[in-house]
């Protein structure tokens, strides 16, 4: 692509970082952006400033919060002895919306995908230990994608939590999924965490 500017060229080159965003689609954002008020393009650019220096992980589940312990797990509300384990922050916004779920949860950063080089050391595994260590944990609730990564990382997961006494289980994972939790539909979703299967029994289906 042939820029008449610099400045043009240069952020059409940021934009297109983005995932799903090639080179044509950063050119149109970045001329859309040229129409708009100087105030408007300011806040924008703020927000995303802002979001990358003040974003905070809660220091016990690591969901990305405003503040160092997040919301749910500040919460009186909900239940602290389950706790359900999931990939990222949008599988806790998936299961957040079904209004099915009052437990905690416990976010992991990723899956295990010995492919990509990630293993459990690069993800908050060990941070999960501790909280068992507490004491307090009744149930781990496995809400991961029902994919090769996702089974790899609730077999470990199982392994290294199951000296604890307490009940593990996984959302059932006969429906659909799609790769990933936050495709599934509402429904679906509250419907698989309530009908919820303990963990040994999935494994000899
Ligand atoms: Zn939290």
């Amino acid at each position: 692509m042939n820029f008449s500017s610099k400045l043009l060229e240069n952020a059409v080159a940021e934009f297109s970082k983005l995932p799903g965003v090639g080179q044509k689609t950063a050119l149109r954002l970045v001329l859309h952006l040229l129409k708009q008020d100087k105030a408007d393009v300011e806040r924008f650019s703020n927000s995303v400033t802002k979001l990358r220096n003040d974003i905070q992980h809660c220091r016990t589940c690591h969901n990305i919060s405003d503040f160092t312990v997040c919301e749910i797990c500040a919460s009186r509300k909900r239940d602290h002895v389950t706790i359900c384990v999931v990939e990222d922050t949008r599988d806790v916004m998936a299961i957040e919306n079904t209004n099915q779920y009052t437990g905690v949860y416990h976010v992991l950063g990723g899956l295990i995908s010995p492919m990509d080089g990630i293993g459990p050391s690069d993800l908050e595994i060990d941070s999960l230990v501790e909280r068992m260590k507490a004491g307090e944990v009744r149930e781990v609730i496995f809400a991961l994608s029902a994919t090769m990564e996702g089974d790899t990382t609730i077999f470990y997961l199982h392994k290294r939590l199951k000296e604890f006494k307490i009940n593990f289980s996984t959302i059932a994972r006969g429906i659909a999924f799609g790769g990933e939790l936050e495709y599934v539909d509402e429904i679906t979703l509250g419907r698989s965490i309530a009908t919820r299967v303990p963990y040994e029994s999935s494994l000899s289906k």
